[in-house]
């Protein structure tokens, strides 16, 4: 048994996924975009993931580059194209497998025992969920945090704020979701944030003028993103 998330935009080819795999016992979570797959991993611990290369918001190659820059799970390819030497790439990008579609269940799972038997002998520890957007390498589960190598001296909201925004590179937080998020209030003085905010911005060596990582975007949020 094993927790799968499944991120295929064809509904037809979702949902037999998911039914199948359940009754294999399996725990299912699916997305149809990429961009959906990168918040769920960072979020949740799967122990593998099945990525259909044909997305409607990103190419697999790049969807893929960006799964393996936040996690280390195993991740299975389904590709319709029967191209060997894409294949071939992936799987040097870091894919743990591939099936071509279309694809029977029972060869799904013999592919995901495969995988899941291999990782699961890497180790008795966890695998690692650290979270990476550029330089920054934060680990939830120890709750340190790294910039370019050198360890960041956080306090423990300037953790949690920097943890949440890094588990969603890219995307505008609503300072409201960052209150009910990160503070666990439902409503609040705007100031606070804007504190912890400045706070955080200078042990990463960054000012509001000049940003790096944390962008606000007056009116809207914040997000955290890797420098250009
Ligand atoms: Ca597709």
């Amino acid at each position: 048994m094993a927790s799968v998330l499944v991120v295929e935009d064809d509904q037809f080819v979702r949902s037999a996924l998911i039914r199948h795999l359940s009754e294999a016992s399996h725990t299912v979570r699916s997305v149809g975009t990429a961009l959906e797959a990168l918040r769920e991993v960072a979020q949740v611990g799967f122990d593998v993931v099945i990525l259909d290369l044909g997305l409607p918001d990103l190419d697999g190659a790049e969807a893929l580059k960006m799964l393996r820059g936040v996690t280390d799970v195993p991740v299975i390819i389904a590709t319709a194209r029967d191209d060997e030497a894409e294949i071939i790439r992936l799987l040097n990008d870091g894919a743990d497998d591939y099936l071509t579609k279309p694809f029977s269940v029972d060869h799904l799972s013999a592919r995901m025992s495969a995988v899941l038997r291999r990782s699961r002998a890497l180790g008795a520890e966890p695998p690692s969920r650290v979270i990476r957007v550029g330089g920054l390498a934060i680990d939830p589960l120890r709750r340190q945090a790294e910039l370019d190598g050198a360890e960041l001296d956080l306090t423990r909201r300037e953790f949690d704020l920097l943890a949440f925004l890094a588990g969603r590179p890219g995307v505008v937080v609503a300072r409201r979701e960052l209150l009910a998020e990160v503070w666990q209030q439902s409503y609040g003085d705007d100031q606070t944030i804007d504190v912890h905010l400045s706070w955080l911005r200078r042990k990463l060596g960054e000012t509001a003028a000049k940003p790096r990582y944390l962008h606000t975007l007056r009116g809207v949020g914040v997000k955290l993103e890797p420098p250009q």
